[in-house]
C-alpha cells in the first residue's frame, strides 16, 4: 500500500499556498522537499548533541561522532558498498566529480589520455573533465543519442581506444528522464580495462541502487535531491580505487601526522574529507534515507512509473505539445515545448497558477544544442505529487497556450 496522504503530511511545505493557490511542487529534479522527520533530526542534534566530530574526549564530540559515523553506515546499506571505508562525504554531486576528476586526474592521467562522457551530461560531468583538460591536456570523447533520447551503445563502444581512462556517465537524464543501461555499458567499460563512475544524482531519490550489482567503480549524488539537506552528498568509491588516488584538499581530518619534513595522510574514507564534515547534514541524509526505505525504494520507483506515465499520455493530448526524450525507460521527469510558446513565459505563467516547473537549459547546455533548442519547461515529480497535481499542470498549460 503506496499511503499518498500520509506521506504528503510528512512534507509541511506541501499545504502551502502561493498565490493564493496551493502549491503544485514539480522541479523535485532541482530538488526535493523535505520530511518533518529530517528536519527534527538536524533540529535535535543542534539542540542536543552538537560538537565537532572524531578526536574529542569529551561526551557530546563522541556522541555526534557515532551519529556521523552511523551517518556513513546507513548511507553504505543504502547503496550496498562493501565497506563503509568506500563513503566519503562531499556537499554533493558537483564536488563528488571534482574530487574525482581532479585526484584522478592527478594520479592517472597523463597527456593525451581520454575520459568518455556522454551528450546528455549536466554540467558538473562535463566542467570538471574540461578544467583537468587544460591542466593535463587530456581530451573527451562524447556517446552520442539518437532522437528518442536514448544513448548509441554501438557508437559508445567504438569510443575506446588505448588511451581511454575514465567513463563518466549519467544514470538517469534531468532533462530527458533517460534511464541509461548503466549496468551494461559499465560491463562495456570494464571489458575494456577502463573504470566508470555513474552520475546518480537524478536515479538515487526514485530508484533502488546498488553499486555491487552494478559493479561501478565510482558513484556520485546529492542529498538534497533525496529529500535530505542541502550541502552534503556522497562520492562512492571501491576501495582499491580510492586507496590509488591522492588526497584531493588538505587540513585537518584528512591527515595522519604532520610536521613541516613530512605530512602523512589519514586511513579511507578521511583521506577525502579535510576540515569540519557537515556533521549535522550527514544526520540529515541518513533520516532522509531511512525516510525512503522505510516506504520501500521499489515502490516508490513504481509510483512515480505510474505517475509520469499518466503525466505524459495527459500532456499529449494538448495540442502543440513536444516532449523531448521518449526513452523505452525513463524516469520521472518530462521536459517539453508548446507551440512556440517561450519556456520562460510558460514557466512564469505556471507559476502564478501555484504550479512549480523549471525553465532553461537545466545545466545542460550541449544537450540543448543536440536537440537544436534553447531551453525547454521541465516537470518532475517526486514521491509526493498526485495525479490531482498532474490535472492541475495540464490544465494551466492549456490555459496558458490559450493566452498565445
Ligand atoms: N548531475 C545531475 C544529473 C543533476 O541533475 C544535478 C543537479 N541538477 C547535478 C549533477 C548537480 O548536483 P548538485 O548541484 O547537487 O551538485
Amino acid at each position: 500500500m503506496y499511503n499518498i496522504q500520509k506521506i504528503r503530511a510528512d512534507f509541511p511545505i506541501l499545504s502551502r499556498e502561493v498565490y493564493g493557490k496551493p502549491l503544485v511542487y514539480l522541479d523535485n529534479a532541482a530538488t526535493t522537499q523535505k520530511p518533518r522527520c529530517v528536519v527534527e533530526a538536524i533540529t535535535d542534534e543542534y539542540y542536543s548533541v552538537n560538537a565537532n566530530v572524531h578526536r574529542g574526549v569529551h561526551f557530546l564530540s563522541q556522541q555526534a561522532t557515532e551519529l556521523h559515523e552511523a551517518s556513513r553506515e546507513t548511507v553504505r546499506k543504502f547503496i550496498n558498498a562493501g565497506s563503509t571505508n568506500e563513503i566519503v562525504f562531499t556537499r554533493g554531486t558537483t564536488e563528488s566529480i571534482n574530487l574525482l576528476a581532479s585526484t584522478f586526474g592527478e594520479a592517472i592521467m597523463s597527456p593525451g589520455d581520454e575520459v568518455i562522457v556522454s551528450v546528455m551530461e549536466h554540467h558538473s560531468n562535463i566542467v570538471p573533465w574540461q578544467l583537468l583538460a587544460e591542466r593535463k591536456n587530456i581530451k573527451l570523447k562524447v556517446i552520442p543519442m539518437n532522437d528518442r533520447g536514448e544513448l548509441l551503445l554501438d557508437e559508445y563502444e567504438k569510443l575506446f581506444t588505448d588511451r581511454t581512462k575514465i567513463v563518466s556517465v549519467v544514470h538517469v537524464s534531468n532533462v530527458l528522464g533517460t534511464v541509461n543501461p548503466i549496468k551494461e555499458m559499465i560491463a562495456t567499460a570494464h571489458a575494456h580495462g577502463v573504470p566508470f563512475l555513474v552520475d546518480a544524482a537524478q536515479s538515487i531519490p526514485h530508484m533502488a541502487v546498488d553499486v555491487q550489482d552494478l559493479d561501478a567503480d565510482f558513484l556520485v549524488f546529492s542529498g538534497h535531491k533525496v529529500y535530505g539537506p542541502t550541502g552534503v552528498g556522497v562520492l562512492y568509491g571501491k576501495e582499491e580505487w580510492l586507496n590509488k588516488l591522492p588526497p584531493y584538499q588538505g587540513g585537518g581530518e584528512m591527515i595522519q601526522h604532520v610536521s613541516f619534513e613530512r605530512t602523512t595522510y589519514n586511513e579511507l574514507p578521511f583521506k577525502f574529507e579535510a576540515g569540519t564534515p557537515d556533521y549535522i547534514g550527514t544526520t540529515g541524509l541518513a533520516k532522509a534515507l531511512d525516510y525512503v526505505s522505510a516506504i520501500g525504494m521499489d515502490k516508490i520507483a513504481a509510483y512515480e512509473h505510474e505517475l509520469t506515465e499518466y503525466a505524459t499520455q495527459r500532456l499529449k493530448t494538448i495540442p502543440g505539445m513536444r516532449i523531448f526524450g521518449e526513452a523505452a525507460e525513463k524516469g520521472s521527469v518530462i521536459s517539453f515545448l508548446v507551440d512556440d510558446i517561450h519556456h520562460f513565459d510558460m514557466g512564469t505563467l505556471l507559476d502564478r497558477l501555484g504550479i512549480a516547473v523549471r525553465t532553461g537549459h537545466h545545466c545542460a547546455q550541449p544537450l540543448m544544442q543536440r536537440l537544436g533548442i534553447e531551453g525547454t519547461v521541465r516537470a518532475s515529480f517526486g514521491l509526493y505529487n498526485t495525479r490531482e497535481e498532474v490535472d492541475v499542470l495540464v490544465a494551466g498549460i492549456e490555459r496558458v497556450s490559450k493566452m498565445f
